[in-house]
């Protein structure tokens, strides 16, 4: 149930706002990301972070390295210098593309044959070690491959949040995939 708290006046910036909670002191709000709590959570945040980078120098030198030339590399990214640098780059290949656009329609198609046979590939492989974990038989029948066809399916449904990860796979016949259908297993009651 909702609370109804009364009107207050926020400590830091002296304006009046509506308490969600009967102990806040300050206006603001962390899902809309302004007022005094939010900046001062976020500056809490940022000053907790330097410490423990700090303290991480002192006790883990060689993490503390590269984690310094990883914010290195983030920071060059983020400059104004960087990013003007790409935007020209950019600039320059739209430019080359409108002048010839025959030589890169070719290589456009070229590159998006590769990427489809690399994610065939891929596909194909993981189908593999999954048929293979799993016998090359049906998990739910124990049918085998030359009676049924085998297909791949997901335990915990794609569709109800279930992830695209090998634990997640089994080996089913057509049959069986079809009958169990986007269910959650535990959801049958026999
Ligand atoms: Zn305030
Ligand atoms: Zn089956």
């Amino acid at each position: 149930m909702a609370h109804n708290y009364p009107p207050k006046i926020c400590l830091k910036c002296k304006k009046k706002y509506q308490p969600l909670d009967g102990r806040q002191k300050y206006c603001g709000s962390v899902q809309k990301k302004r007022g005094c709590s939010y900046e001062m959570r976020k500056q809490r945040s940022i000053e907790s972070a330097q410490k423990s980078y700090r303290l991480l120098k002192l006790t883990n030198p060689e993490k503390w390295r590269a984690r310094f030339e990883k914010i290195k590399e983030w920071r060059i990214k983020n400059s104004e210098k960087y990013k003007a640098q790409r935007k020209r780059q950019i600039e320059r290949m739209k430019q080359k593309r409108q002048e010839n656009p025959e030589k890169y329609r070719e290589e456009d198609k070229r590159k998006y044959e590769h990427r489809r046979g690399v994610l065939k590939w891929k596909r194909l492989k993981l189908r593999f070690k999954i048929l293979s974990r799993d016998y090359f038989t049906c998990q739910y029948c124990g049918k085998k491959t030359p009676s049924v066809e085998l297909e791949i399916d997901h335990i915990y449904p794609n569709s109800k949040g279930g992830k695209s990860v090998i634990e997640n796979y089994i080996t089913t016949c057509r049959e069986c995939n079809i009958g169990k259908g986007d269910v959650i297993l535990n959801e049958f009651k026999l």
